[in-house]
């Protein structure tokens, strides 16, 4: 017995976390597309009434014809009411399918906020990609995402309206006992009730064993293949791989996406065997319910205890209520089936961000008075158990410049991506004027920051948005930036100046940049942000060393009166700094100026610049000696 009850328990429980997640994915498409939400359950309701109320004017009909009245007026309000029911159905399903077809930007547009917004860890965290690869691939079946979700809602509520409006209506078949049999009405009702909800039970069940099929076969199989589908696609979709796919890659790629078809033909050949047994399963079902439909009311008929108009109703609104049922519980399980991609959907828009968590606003001062401190900073990285950084002091005085060099590899970058907050500390603080810069408002402390990565990205939009990083600039602020970086020649040639579209992305007339000139426009937004932080982080890495040379010192000279960070793990092109840090193995083994770091024959900097004099030697470029 306790078993028993405890199973029971166990099942009402899974019934109802069963509705609460379908709840839980209506609310969320209510969250991303309101009209969408509010257009389904309209349309349920209409869609539900549209259908009952034309069985109840057929019998109504029937029943002025047989036992007179005004048939004219009759029949007309019947035409009157069921066309303007079903134009106001045939509105909102436009509407309603308008919303499905759309549904997906605005899911795409809050996944990209989402995206813009949180935490930079969270974004470079592979579980967030392994989410957003999956939503992708799974929003690829039919049966997923939130255009479904508005499907399974609408069928649900109409489904819910036919069977209490059916009730209400077939009602009157049910007071009137079968002739000839002894057993009480209520019994007689029951038995009929209970047939009749067995075969829905049996069709739901099937159903539902059916979508699970269906679901393992598009979980596990067809979305393994296409995200191995995805996965070559840019391959071929990037043209920067272009080059590269022609001279090497092209017979592997070939047989690597030749296998697709193939393995996606052998999935759908079962996903189409699985739906026509559930279809046929059905259909005898439902032959089955109208067998027992009319035999229950047809015998009542024949010994004229229900009129023909009666028949007619209940025939019809029980067959609507079977098909109602059949349907809404068919689409209830295959949205329990797509609350996994509710939920994940769910998880990645509430992703947290800590880093929006401060809330002191930074002071805006004229003088550029921050003063920004490393005090006994370490670091891993998340899931990593390895230091890239230890025991780190620094202080960042107003107007100067650090240099910071070190081994590729040795914690630079790391360094920069903990003042700007991209990461906190795992241990020690870093703070501005004196406060941990956790406490302050994030876009704010960010303001005070420009920074140029080695990996830095332009957007395919015109120089003049590029440099300004909005769409709407200072003409001559833009040009004056340009000008700085020595971009002024170059500018020249351009077809609508600084209007001009970089690369061909968003315009025929986009002009293709080499990465010299990319590195100077990436400067030059820099520039134009006049933040009081500059960080120049290696993004003349791939340049020669001359060149890179010539583009801190003549940087250094363009931000006088800000505080300037260098990094290089070429010493030559910090060597114009007072204050050179270096790191080695995520420590700052020594500090200094050159000439004083130089005299340390000891000392890792020594080591490094011999090693890299070496090679100036050899190449003859006295001008980094
Ligand atoms: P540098 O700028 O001096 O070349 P980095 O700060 O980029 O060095 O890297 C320091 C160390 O941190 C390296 O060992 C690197 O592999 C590791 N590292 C960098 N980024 C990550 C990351 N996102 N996850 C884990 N380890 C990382």
């Amino acid at each position: 017995m306790k078993t028993e009850a405890t199973e029971g328990t166990r099942r009402q429980g899974r019934i109802n976390s069963g509705l609460r997640e379908v709840w839980e994915g209506f609310k969320l498409l209510s969250k991303i597309d309101r009209s969408l939400g509010r257009n389904s359950i309209i349309l349920g309701f209409l869609d539900a009434v549209v259908p009952l109320l034309a069985v109840y004017m057929g019998a109504r009909v029937i029943q002025v014809l047989t036992s007179g009245g005004d048939i004219m007026k009759t029949v007309l309000l019947a035409i009157t009411v069921n066309l303007v029911l079903t134009l106001l159905a045939k509105w909102v399903n436009v509407q309603f399918d308008y919303g499905r077809m759309e549904v997906w930007r605005k899911k795409d547009a809050a996944v990209s906020d989402k995206l813009m917004e949180v935490d930079f860890e969270v974004l470079e965290d592979p579980r967030t990609h392994e989410k957003l690869n999956w939503l992708r691939e799974t929003e690829k079946f039919f049966d997923y995402g939130l255009a479904a979700e508005a499907y399974y809602a609408k069928s649900i509520v109409r489904g819910g309206f036919t069977l209490l409006i059916g009730a209400i209506m077939s009602a009157r078949v049910f007071k009137v006992p079968l002739p000839g049999v002894t057993i009480p009405l209520f019994l007689q009702n029951t038995v009929f009730i209970a047939l009749i909800a067995g075969i829905n039970v049996w069709c739901v069940k099937l159903a539902q064993r059916g979508v699970s099929q269906l679901d393992e076969l598009s979980q596990s199989e067809a979305r393994s293949i296409n995200l191995l589908f995805s996965a070559y696609w840019p391959y071929w979709g990037d043209y920067s791989y272009g080059k590269d796919t022609r001279l090497y890659t092209q017979k592997a790629l070939k047989s690597g996406i030749a296998q697709v078809p193939e393995l996606l033909g052998n999935v759908y050949a079962r996903f189409l065997g699985y739906s026509t047994s559930i279809g046929v399963k059905n259909a005898a079902a439902q032959i089955a319910t109208m067998g027992l439909v009319y035999g229950f009311v047809g015998v009542k008929a024949y010994y004229g205890l229900v009129t023909a108009a009666d028949i007619i109703l209940f025939a019809g609104t029980v067959t609507l209520m079977m098909t109602g049922l059949t349907d809404s519980m068919q689409n209830y399980s295959k949205a329990l089936l797509n609350t996994s991609y509710i939920k994940v959907l769910d998880e990645f828009l509430n992703l947290e961000s800590e880093r929006y968590q401060g809330t002191l606003p930074v002071e805006k001062r004229d003088d550029n008075e921050y003063e920004i401190e490393v005090k006994n900073v370490s670091f891993r990285y998340p899931g990593s158990d390895k230091y890239v950084l230890k025991d780190v002091n620094l202080k960042l005085r107003v107007g100067e410049k650090l240099a910071v060099v070190g081994m590729n590899g040795s914690g630079k970058t790391t360094l920069v991506k903990l003042i700007t907050r991209f990461y906190d500390p795992t241990e020690g603080e870093i703070t501005l004027n004196g406060i941990d810069i956790r406490k302050f408002d994030y876009q704010e402390y960010l303001d005070l920051f420009s920074v140029v990565f080695q990996d830095f990205k332009l957007l395919s939009f015109t120089i003049a948005e590029n440099v300004a990083a909005n769409t709407t600039y200072d003409d001559k602020k833009v040009e004056e930036a340009l000008k700085l970086v020595g971009f002024e020649e170059r500018l020249r040639n351009m077809p609508d100046g600084i209007r001009t579209y970089i690369y061909k992305d968003f315009a025929e007339t986009g002009v293709e940049i080499s990465g010299g000139e990319a590195q100077k426009i990436a400067m030059a937004r820099a520039l134009y942000k006049g933040a009081p932080f500059v960080i120049l982080d290696e993004p003349t890495a791939a340049l020669d060393p001359i060149s890179e040379f010539d583009i801190y010192t003549r940087f250094d000279s363009i931000v006088q009166g800000r505080t300037a960070i260098y990094i290089s793990h070429r010493l030559s092109s910090c060597r114009f700094c007072d204050d050179i840090v270096v790191f080695h193995e995520g420590r700052i083994v020594q500090r200094g100026n050159h000439d004083e770091l130089i005299k340390d024959t000891e000392g890792k900097y020594y080591e490094l610049w011999s090693a890299q004099a070496q090679y100036y030697k050899e190449q003859e470029i006295d001008v980094l000696l």
